[in-house]
């Protein structure tokens, strides 16, 4: 596979490699007069480390000539990297406020989103041998993000990437907090997972993070399938140019699949662990796993909040919905 890739003067894309079936993130160097800016420098691997050394080289940029790296969000594949980065080159980290607080919910001190996670898990259905691996799978992440960096708080508004003016645009759903930079003038955008070619972003429930968002994934992926792009680059794939029809497809993939899991509940009361085995099969990894039910949750979470089903005991230990 051939890592770096210059899409123009100063936009370099670097395939940095993931141990997951996506295989690889996109990173991306900007350059400009002051430096470079590195967007999402990715998983904390060896491999990533031994990448990085050889791409730096391949396009002649020292650590020392990194002035930023910025992040669409905080997910491990993307912000991993970040800490290592900074170490090397003092640059200042730009994170959202909401996913510097997930930062510390999934990875900070007693790691609190892991017993969050396994509570919501279990309200929502799953036995105690799932809930077991996936308090072990959850520990296994913090290696993939140390060290962590130092961030610097990034709003929605005006970011200088390189020598161009971006909008950041907030974006939640895949994940709260999420950025994308979108430059009016050459209607470009990175993406982030916001919006990706051929794979659908998973968007997942998470305690006391985003009440509803699917909600707010498919009202942010409208208002940006509004916008002017020729080119968009993604954190996953590679970039493409239909990027408001793949925003579209996108919306019309999850209205599809409300439909479905809504059908699933008009038999009789399910948990969202079984409308997730009989959405997504049951031979899930527990990564897979932890994925698909937070993604279940999140579309079952809207149905109810659009009142296309309701929850058969509110005070109940174990929730289970059925269509109204
Ligand atoms: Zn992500
Ligand atoms: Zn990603």
């Amino acid at each position: 596979m051939k890592h770096i890739t210059a899409h123009s003067n100063t936009i370099t894309q670097v395939k940095v490699p993931l141990p997951f079936p996506l295989r690889w993130v996109n990173s991306y160097l900007v350059q400009g007069s002051a430096g470079y800016t590195l967007i999402d420098p990715g998983l904390h691997t060896a491999e990533a480390e031994e990448l990085w050394h050889s791409a730096l080289k391949e396009c002649g940029v020292a650590f020392e000539h990194i002035e930023q790296i910025v992040l669409t969000h905080h997910h491990p594949d993307h912000y991993g990297m970040a800490g290592w980065f900074q170490e090397r080159t003092g640059a200042p980290v730009l994170l959202s406020e909401t996913g510097l607080l997930q930062t510390q919910l999934l990875w900070g001190g007693e790691q609190p989103m892991t017993a969050l996670l396994l509570d919501l898990f279990a309200r929502h259905g799953m036995d105690a041998a799932g809930l077991a691996t996936m308090a072990k799978h959850m520990d296994g992440f913090v290696a993939f993000v140390s060290p962590q960096p130092q961030v610097t708080l990034l709003r929605e508004g005006p970011v200088r990437l390189g020598d161009r003016a971006y909008a950041a645009i907030e974006t939640p759903g895949h994940a709260a907090g999420h950025l994308c930079f979108y430059d009016a003038e050459a209607e470009t955008i990175f993406c982030g997972d916001h919006v990706l070619p051929q794979i659908s972003p998973n968007v997942s429930f998470l305690p006391q993070v985003e009440a509803n968002p699917l909600g707010a994934y498919l009202s942010s992926l409208q208002d940006i399938s509004r916008l002017p792009v020729k080119l968009a680059y993604p954190g996953h794939r590679e970039p493409w140019t239909a990027f408001g029809a793949r925003a579209a497809e996108l919306i019309q993939h999850h209205e599809e699949r409300l439909g479905i899991m809504e059908n699933q509940l008009k038999a009789k009361p399910l948990t969202a662990y079984e409308v997730c085995l009989a959405t997504f099969g049951e031979r899930l990894s527990t990564h897979q796993m932890r994925f698909a039910l937070s993604e279940t949750i999140a579309h079952l979470v809207l149905l109810e909040v659009e009142g296309r089903i309701r929850q058969t005991d509110q005070d109940a230990e174990i929730i289970r919905y059925l269509a109204t």
